[in-house]
């Protein structure tokens, strides 16, 4: 039998947190994937369980011992507009447990039917939605994002209603935790200082113990929650992902990147690239993201204002004192992150030289919309002198003269580096990822499964990224960009 050690300390808080729901059973399921090695890290048990007990299970056909389902609240700025009550409405959270390494998780299916906050939605997910987030966030994980994870893909042997009918899917996801800056603001605009309260006692005690003595705790709490956010953007940038919807209720409270629906990858590189079909005014675009973390976190302080200090204009002045604090910490993030990406020692060079270096290479590739990933790659296969190598990555700029002249000033500021070609090249190649999940793959993987019931091609790509760090024999064609008849422009969030 399935084991997993519940301690639901979530579901103690009481009604207005949540509201209790059931899954509503599935005709057929089937078990896609599930992600053992994660299971044996949150110290369940599986020993045993065939798949279909897990198919069973993680359809929402069945509920594990201890589970206790609900659908917790929140509300959220979607697209910059506020909309108090959204919740989850295709989610069902299991249950909290302690994991083997003594930190705490929560288990939450996605796509297992309606629940109080579903309004007009029916409660279920495309499977094509639910391959592309487990690929793409096990991708982000072992990228060394903070992510949350996929536990299982479950086809449900069911159609959902979409633009056309489509099989559905159930995915089953791990995270520090579900609260969002959109659970704050559900509260908030109730004018529930109480209840913002206990959430904040509560995220305190889960995700930042480390703050509970302190004398003030929700202005810690609100600086710890911008410098993990601060750092995950960067992050993001480092790796050319746009998240596509940052909305407040799909900004985690634990900075895990959480909510993939319309993401991607770049291929080729663009300032403000933007994938996602709904995202019509690039509010969402990759160069916008770090503003956009401003602005949601910004939301986030609003709530927090009442326990900030007793008098409301202190309480600005605490808010904005830590809010300030934001674009350093993601500048310094940023820097150091692209840095390594480039060899480049800190300290070794002005940071504002090294900083117009970078900007010179984005500038330069955004000219050509040159490769993201492979641009990195190439560079860190690149010694200090010039050699015939260099036309690998020259390959990958329209504008090659652009790319000769940078590499000049490059390989000027390497000339002062204490390493030798080898060690600056392994540092390199341990921070520029040779995988990422391409948007053509995973649309290849969609299709096989949602035209012919073919998994492998998702199986194969998430095999691939497991190690998207080191060059895998066999495996050259998953470094890719798409050919011009696999170029994916939209992505869509409707799971
Ligand atoms: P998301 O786009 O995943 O961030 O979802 C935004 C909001 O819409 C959340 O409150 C979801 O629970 C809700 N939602 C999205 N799709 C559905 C659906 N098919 N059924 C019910 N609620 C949904
Ligand atoms: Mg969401």
């Amino acid at each position: 039998m399935i084991h997993i050690p519940f301690d639901n300390q979530f579901a103690r808080l009481g009604e207005p947190f949540f509201a209790k729901a059931q899954p509503a059973p599935v005709a057929g399921p089937t078990l896609i994937k599930f992600n053992h090695a994660l299971a044996r890290d949150l110290g369940m048990s599986v020993d045993g369980v065939t798949d279909e007990e897990l198919a069973d299970v993680f359809s929402g056909n069945t509920l594990p011992a201890g589970a206790e389902p609900l659908a917790m609240a929140y509300a959220g700025h979607q697209f910059g507009h506020f909309v108090p009550q959204l919740g989850d409405g295709r989610a069902l959270w299991l249950g909290e447990l302690h994991s083997a390494s003594g930190e705490r998780f929560d288990i939450q299916l996605k796509g297992s039917g309606p629940t109080a906050f579903s309004r007009r939605g029916d409660g279920r997910a495309a499977l094509g939605p639910v391959l592309r987030e487990y690929i793409v966030s096990e991708a982000m994980h072992r990228l060394g994002v903070p992510t949350t994870r996929a536990l299982a893909a479950v086809a449900t042997g069911e159609e959902v209603a979409r633009e056309r009918p489509l099989p559905g899917g159930v995915i089953t996801r791990v995270a520090r935790s579900f609260i969002r800056v959109g659970t704050f603001e559900y509260f908030a605009a109730r004018g529930d200082v109480d209840s913002v309260k206990k959430l904040a006692d509560y995220v305190i005690a889960r995700n930042y113990p480390e703050l509970a003595g302190n004398e003030k705790p929700y202005e810690a709490l609100l600086a710890a929650v911008i410098s993990r956010q601060a750092r995950l953007i960067a992050q993001w940038m480092g790796l050319g992902f746009i998240h596509g919807v940052m909305n407040t209720d799909n900004m985690s409270i634990a900075g895990e990147t959480i909510d993939y629906g319309p993401c991607a990858f770049m291929d080729g590189y663009s300032h403000q690239r933007v994938f996602s079909s709904i995202d019509h005014t690039g509010r969402y675009a990759y160069n916008s993201q770090p503003g956009i973390g401003l602005w949601n976190l910004i939301r986030l302080a609003e709530t927090l204002l009442p326990l900030l200090a007793e008098a409301p204009d202190d309480a600005v002045t605490v808010a904005q004192t830590n809010l300030d604090a934001y674009k350093d910490q993601y500048e310094v993030a940023w820097l150091a992150g692209m840095c390594a990406k480039l060899g480049l020692t800190p300290g070794v060079g002005a940071d504002d030289e090294d900083r117009a270096l970078i900007a010179g290479l984005l500038d330069v590739m955004n000219e050509s919309e040159a490769d993201f990933t492979l641009t990195f790659h190439e560079l860190s296969r690149l010694g200090a002198e010039s050699s015939t190598r260099d036309d690998n990555a020259r390959r990958l700029f329209a504008r090659p003269d652009q790319y000769d002249h940078w590499l000049v000033r490059w390989r000027g500021r390497l000339k002062r580096e204490p390493q030798n070609d080898a060690a600056r090249q392994a540092d390199m190649q341990a921070v520029n990822p040779v995988y990422i999940p391409r948007n053509h793959q995973i649309e290849a993987a969609i299709r096989a499964a949602e035209d012919r019931e073919d998994y492998s091609v998702f199986h194969a790509l998430n095999a691939v990224l497991q190690n998207p760090y080191v060059e895998q024999a066999g495996n050259e064609r998953y470094q890719l960009p798409p050919a011009p008849e696999e170029v994916v422009s939209k992505t869509f969030c409707g799971t």
